[in-house]
């Protein structure tokens, strides 16, 4: 499903170049659940910015599915297969303060087509998919940080993308809401969705089905979970 080849991200400010990525060579096969690990500064959020299409590596190739080389697509094509393809889910959520959950979980379908009583169909099964339903009028503020994040998942997942990337989803969720949420990852990959996610937390990744490790910018170890 994905390929990255002699991926690369240099900053340059000034005099000083920082290598955030120096060489990352990746397969992931589709109905993968991949958990990326490293210490602080190794070049994970860059990574997984590049993969969300956020970020574009300084050289190297990122082969997507059929869409080709995603470091060389043009903006507005990405913009719409990103749309179309990907859910992101960030540490603190990332929900918009004066939407609803539901109207939160709603912008996942930007960029999808399909009547209004379709979408309103997808919104209401991705609120209930994650226990959220009870809140659809409710404001994130008025939500615990699980619930929170729960809802952030919804909104991921509503557009049915074929690529989930979550950066520390559990990094702000206490021991309880952390496994709620993991749980919620699991049986999502469990139907069919590739998942990759950073994470700290090692028990975390075991429940992955393979870990890397990263370190100065390059992947370090790969190692598959025994089954
Ligand atoms: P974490 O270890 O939690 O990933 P970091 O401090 O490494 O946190 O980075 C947080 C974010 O700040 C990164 O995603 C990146 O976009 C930005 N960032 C990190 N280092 C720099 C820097 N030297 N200059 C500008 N932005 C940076
Ligand atoms: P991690 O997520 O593993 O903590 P990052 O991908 O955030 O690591 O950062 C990798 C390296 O790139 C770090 O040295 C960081 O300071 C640097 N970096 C990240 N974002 C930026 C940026 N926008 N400008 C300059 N340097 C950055």
């Amino acid at each position: 499903m994905i390929r990255l080849e002699s991926i690369q991200r240099r900053y340059a400010s000034d005099e000083v170049e920082t290598t955030a990525l120096a060489d990352i060579n990746l397969e992931v096969a589709e109905g993968e659940f991949l958990a990326v690990m490293g210490p602080s500064g190794c070049g994970k959020s860059t990574l997984l910015n590049i993969l969300g299409t956020v970020d574009r590596p300084s050289s190297g190739r990122y082969l997507f599915g059929d869409h080709g080389d995603l470091a060389v697509m043009n903006e507005a094509a990405l913009a719409q297969m990103r749309g179309q393809t990907l859910g992101f889910v960030f540490q603190s959520f990332n929900l918009i303060d004066e939407l609803t959950i539901q109207e939160n979980v709603a912008l996942g379908l930007a960029y999808r087509k399909g009547s209004q009583g379709d979408k309103k169909q997808r919104i209401e099964q991705a609120m209930d998919r994650v226990g959220i339903s009870h809140r659809a009028r409710h404001y994130p503020h008025q939500l615990s940080g699980g619930q929170q994040q729960r809802a952030a998942i919804a909104r991921a997942i509503v557009g049915d993308p074929s690529l989930i990337l979550a950066d520390e989803p559990t990094g702000n969720l206490d021991t309880e809401n952390g496994q709620q949420v993991m749980d919620i990852l699991t049986s999502l990959n469990g139907e069919g969705a590739t998942i990759i996610m950073v994470t700290h937390s090692p028990s975390h990744a075991d429940m992955a089905k393979r870990r890397i490790d990263m370190l100065d910018g390059r992947v370090v170890s790969s190692v598959a979970r025994a089954i």
